[in-house]
């Protein structure tokens, strides 16, 4: 086990080793578990410093991450665009046929509860 100085809070002989520990590694709403790390943490501010090999894994789930941000973004645009789509065609529908739909809407509640009382 080597020891040595905290970089972050100063503290002396404070980092100690670890390995094989699983970290969370997060970015907007994803989440991503990185198993078997390796390095030191302070014992006194709980700063962690990954070994070269972990540091490597844990950025590249990091990388991974935001490219799932992305492509789940990228997704929603389409989600919503064909959706912005659908409501601009609706809407010419609407506005060509409106008296139908009005009607409909407003007769389908009626007729499926004629007598609101009982419910
Ligand atoms: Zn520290």
């Amino acid at each position: 086990m080597s020891r040595h100085d905290c970089y972050t809070c100063g503290a002396p002989n404070a980092m100690q080793a670890f390995k094989g520990r699983s970290f969370n590694v997060s970015f907007k709403q994803l989440n991503r578990m990185v198993h078997s790390l390796a390095g030191h943490e302070c014992t006194e501010c709980a700063e962690i410093e990954f070994d070269a090999p972990s540091a490597e894994r844990y950025a590249r789930a990091g990388d991974e991450l935001i490219e799932d941000a992305k492509r789940v973004m990228a997704d929603e645009m389409k989600r919503i665009r064909r959706k912005l789509h659908f409501t601009q065609k609706s809407a010419v529908q609407l506005l060509s046929g409106a008296g139908t739909m009005r009607s409909a809407a407003m007769n389908g509640p009626k007729w499926n509860h004629p007598n609101p009382c009982l419910y």
